[in-house]
């Protein structure tokens, strides 16, 4: 199959603008692909997929290009860059948008809140809606209207075959099950509809910040009021360290903190009154909390994440509980965390995400409340053992209360041969088998959280 006629640019190494596309947000990932495809349509997408398999290619999907894992990008490979294939239409409605299967979360808010609308997305406005919604995503709507994989109503899919399926509640329903959870395993989306809610001119953002000294009286207290908190507040606790950065007060940089980063989803008044509790828990040694539009929250923290630049690794587990035992081995470990740069959150997940049937989506069991990452980040090459290895050990140490399973948007390396069944569970995993089998039977699509076709 020719790549001579597509409409996007076919780029090779040498070419001029090779290095940059085939960069991702991690910057420990470092590969070549053979030939990059960077795509302007489905037919694209189709005459990529065709050429790679007669090419006998290996096929890596890049959207957001967010994936710490690295799936994105392969060596010797045919990777297909989706970003340029970042449409959004919302539709006159105002209840559904149709957003091309590479857009971001910045483009999908610059279409939508200036009608007064949202989905729930991720919390960094550069990563892409589609490789975070087909693994979940969770973000700041989601205590009203669930993750994002919930907000999903249809897609578009180019098949293994190069065949161009449509996913829907009445066409090819298992496809949009599986999608809604399950990963790029199953083809290439190249157009997704979301479900759009209306959202306040201005919301409450809160957040303040505390000394890590004192987390241990903190996070009891923060776990009691999530609880029983309203659907309307979306929270996380957030581990780091203030940087040495002219944005911050000088005397306070290099304190490790934790922030009870909270979104009211509602009016900002009301948002301010209810979230108030949280910045009474003690001194703040510093209050980032503000009202502010939707749009604005959803890049606050776009700079101290940018791509390509520092080296990652990343993953989760969720928790049975988060009592004080949980509380004390989760601030054992991240006081022996190697690196400054690095975060850990805690997000609370009750609200609309745990309304869901299990079975309603590929991504399966609801019950967690609470889910814990270790987000390691640091500079130098020569320190990819030690915090790999912090991660590793702490993540280890943390089974114990952990349910079992983990969220495959923060998968490691995706290393380990039980990790994408363990993270689904047997029953979720064997009906995805089952979908596999169905539409990539010969598992072209495994560069990815990979289901084995059953
Ligand atoms: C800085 C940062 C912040 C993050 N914040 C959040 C957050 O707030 N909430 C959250 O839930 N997650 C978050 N994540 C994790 C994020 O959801 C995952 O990394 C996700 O995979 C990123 O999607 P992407 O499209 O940017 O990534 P990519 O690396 O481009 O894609 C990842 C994989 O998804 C699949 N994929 C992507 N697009 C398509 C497509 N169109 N068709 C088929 N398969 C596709 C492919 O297998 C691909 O390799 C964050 C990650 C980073 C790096």
């Amino acid at each position: 199959m020719s790549l001579d006629d597509i409409s996007g640019l076919v780029l090779r190494p040498g070419d001029a603008d090779y290095d940059a596309v085939r960069v991702i947000w991690n910057g420990m990932i470092d590969r070549r692909p053979a030939i990059i495809v960077r795509c302007r349509s489905a037919a694209d997408v189709r005459a990529a997929v065709l050429h790679a398999r007669a090419a006998g290619l290996a096929i890596a999907v890049r959207s957001g290009g967010h994936n710490v894992a690295g799936y994105a990008v392969c060596d010797g490979g045919l990777m297909i860059d989706l970003s340029l294939m970042n449409s959004v239409r919302v539709h006159p409605s105002l209840d559904r948008a149709t957003v091309g299967g590479g857009a971001t979360w910045a483009d999908l808010d610059a279409a939508a809140t200036p009608f007064g609308r949202a989905t729930p997305g991720g919390l960094i406005s550069a990563t892409g809606v589609a490789g975070l919604t087909l693994s979940g995503g969770v973000g700041w709507l989601r205590g009203t209207h669930g993750l994002s994989c919930d907000n999903l109503l249809a897609a578009d899919v180019v098949l293994a075959t190069g065949e161009l399926v449509h996913a829907s509640e009445t066409q090819n329903p298992d496809l949009l099950w599986g999608l809604r959870g399950g990963g790029g395993n199953f083809g290439v989306v190249t157009a997704m509809d979301f479900a759009l809610h209306p959202i306040e001119p201005e919301m409450m953002f809160c957040a303040p910040a505390y000394p890590e000294e004192i987390a241990a009286d903190i996070l009891p207290r923060w776990r009691g009021f999530m609880a029983a908190a309203p659907d309307s507040l979306s929270g996380l606790a957030e581990f780091s360290t203030i940087p040495a950065d002219p944005a911050y007060p000088q005397e306070i940089w290099g304190r490790r903190v934790v922030a009870l980063a909270t979104v009211h989803d509602g009016p900002a008044e009301e948002g301010e009154r209810l979230t108030m509790p949280l910045r009474q828990l003690a001194e703040p040694l510093i209050d980032f909390s503000g009202r502010m539009p939707y749009r604005v929250i959803q890049t606050l923290f776009d700079g101290i994440f940018p791509k390509g630049r520092d080296r990652c690794y990343w993953k989760s587990t969720y928790l049975k509980g988060l009592d004080e035992d949980v509380i004390h081995d989760i601030l054992s470990g991240l006081s022996r965390r190697p690196s400054e740069m690095t975060y850990s959150s805690i997000w609370y997940l009750g609200g609309a995400v745990s309304r869901v049937a299990p079975e309603a989506t590929a991504f399966g069991d609801r019950s967690m409340r609470w889910m814990l990452s270790l987000d390691a980040i640091w500079s130098s090459p020569d320190d990819d053992a030690a915090n790999i290895d912090w991660v590793r050990g702490q993540w280890d140490e943390m089974q114990r209360h952990s349910t079992g399973r983990l969220y495959l948007n923060f998968p490691g390396l995706g290393e380990g041969d039980t990790l994408v069944r363990d993270a689904f569970g047997p029953g979720t995993y064997a009906r995805l088998q089952e979908v596999k089998r169905r539409y990539d039977p010969q598992n072209i699509f495994h560069l990815n959280q990979n289901i084995v076709p059953s």
